[in-house]
């Protein structure tokens, strides 16, 4: 009998368990972070992230605003907002 509740016990658990997760879906865990500095954003593809080419992301942030130094940049939807943003008055046409 006494094993019997403890079996209760932990369906209820779990199921406690997997009701917290749907909650915690809100909070994403990407794989890619956004490269500008003091973003804490995740840049993944799948929430909205790009890469974009190092020179196109230094004419917006400069060269103290990326953390990273590769030739492909990677930025979270927000900042990559503000990148577009950035760029409106210049011509799409060369890149
Ligand atoms: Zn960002």
């Amino acid at each position: 009998m006494g094993f019997k509740a403890n079996a209760r016990k932990r369906r209820k658990a779990t199921a406690s368990t997997s009701g917290k997760s749907d909650v915690e879906k809100k909070e994403y865990v990407g794989e890619i972070k956004c490269d500008v500095a003091g973003c804490d954003n995740w840049a993944d593809k799948k929430i909205g992230g790009r890469k974009k080419a190092y020179d196109w992301a230094v004419d917006v942030w400069g060269d103290s605003g990326l953390s990273s130094e590769s030739r492909r940049v990677a930025l979270c939807k927000s900042c990559y907002r503000i990148g577009k943003k950035h760029k409106k008055d210049e011509p799409d046409s060369w890149s």
